[in-house]
């Protein structure tokens, strides 16, 4: 693993509610695979975090 800091964040469908973790940075957002719609950032899990 490099040391990049990847940030996962969960996303999720607005019309199905199917959520999955993508990683930070992102270009875009995913699109649902059952829906085909754009999906949008439920939370962020940026837990152990520390400045
Ligand atoms: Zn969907």
């Amino acid at each position: 693993m490099e040391r990049g800091k990847l940030e996962p964040i969960e996303v999720i469908c607005a019309k199905c509610r199917y959520t999955k973790i993508v990683y930070l940075p992102i270009e875009d957002l995913p699109l649902c695979p059952k829906c085909n719609t754009r999906m949008s950032i439920s939370e962020l899990l940026d837990e152990g975090k520390s400045y």
